[in-house]
Order: structure tokens, then sequence, then C-alpha cells
């Protein structure tokens, strides 16, 4: 499915984030930057060690990465180009800044591919699953952050993609987006 903002794709597909070949995939890390489960762990798994030692360097550079924040390094030996590491909230009931956080982990994702002209992103359901957001609440930060950023640069992307894990997260991306275009048709 997919949706057209301007000049850029929204699209979403089912699959494994770690297998596209765009111009960057962002991770939903941790702060420490030193890998973790689900996504993260998969991108590191696949990408190899160079990936981890990016991440070192700028923890030793700039510590940890804050929660809605997000850092680039090489892709190591992925076929996406750079991977962006981004920090999503973990989900404390919805009264505890996680709302802004995640909509800052998308935004800030979005600025870093920016500053290299990264003009394919793929993302991940960022804070979904260990950390617990309900998925039926983040897509809508996920696509109203990507409209938003995509209105305010309509030339800085080609394509912004969500890669899906399951069915039911990819229909549930699915309603959602038919509900953005609908809006956009007024
Ligand atoms: P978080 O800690 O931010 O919640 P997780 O990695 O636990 O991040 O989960 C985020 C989402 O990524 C979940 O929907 C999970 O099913 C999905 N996921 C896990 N592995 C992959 C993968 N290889 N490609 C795409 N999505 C994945």
């Amino acid at each position: 499915m997919q949706v057209l903002i301007g000049n850029t794709r929204v699209t979403l597909v089912q699959g494994d984030i770690t297998t596209q070949s765009v111009d960057a995939i962002v991770n939903a890390a941790n702060s420490s930057l030193l890998g973790g489960g689900g996504v993260d762990g998969a991108i590191h798994r696949a990408g190899g060690p160079a990936i981890l030692d990016a991440c070192r360097d700028i923890r030793a550079e700039q510590g940890e990465c804050a929660p809605g924040n997000a850092v680039a390094t090489t892709a190591g030996n992925l076929p996406a180009k750079r991977v962006i590491h981004t920090v999503g909230p973990v989900w404390r009931g919805g009264h505890k800044g996680e709302f802004v956080i995640l909509e800052s982990a998308y935004a800030t994702s979005l600025t870093v591919a920016m500053k290299e002209e990264l003009r394919t992103v793929a993302f991940p359901s960022i804070s979904t699953g260990a950390y617990g957001f309900p998925i039926d609440r983040a897509v809508f930060v996920a696509l109203q952050t990507t409209q938003r950023t995509v209105r305010k640069n309509p030339d800085a992307f080609d394509e912004i993609r969500f890669v899906l894990f399951s069915d039911a997260d990819l229909l549930t991306y699915a309603t959602a987006l038919e509900d953005v275009r609908k809006t956009m048709m007024g």
C-alpha cells in the first residue's frame, strides 16, 4: 500500500527491516546503543560488528542516546547505506510523555536522514515491541509525524517505508494510512 504526500511516497510492507535496500533503516535501539533484542538484535546480527563499533564510538564521544534522540552509523553488511538508531519511550500508561518522545524519535530520525541526504528511509514500529507502546496509538504518531515532516520538507525524501513484522501490525498501519489518505483528500 502507498500514499503520495507531495513528492514522497509513504509505503507499507510486511517483512524484515534488515533486508531493505534503502538509504537508511531506522533501529529501535535502547539508550545504551549497545544492542538489545527485537529489531535491534536483528540489525546487529545481520549487519555485523561494524555497527556496534560505531555505536561504541558515538557513546564514547557523546554518552548515551536519550529517548527521542537519534544517531546514524554505518550499516555494516546490510544492504542499506546507513542505520539511524533512535530510542523510543517505554510505555508507562501514556501520561509520562510517551507520545511526545515517540514523535521526537520519528522526527529526529528524519532530521538525521535529511542532514545526510538519505532520501529513502525505512522504519520499524518503534516502541511497540518490548517497550509496550500500544500499536493502535503509536501508528498515528508515526504517520502524522511523517506527514508533517514531509510537508515541511517536500523535496527531502523519495520514500518513507514502514516495515511491519506481523500481519496484524501491517493491517493496523494500513487502516491508519487509509484514514490519513481520506483526510488528505478532504
Ligand atoms: P521496542 O523496544 O522499541 O519496542 P522492539 O524491537 O522490541 O522495539 O519491537 C519493535 C517492533 O519491531 C515490534 O513490532 C517487533 O515485532 C518488530 N520487529 C522485530 N524484529 C524486526 C525485524 N527484523 N524487522 C522489522 N520489524 C521487527
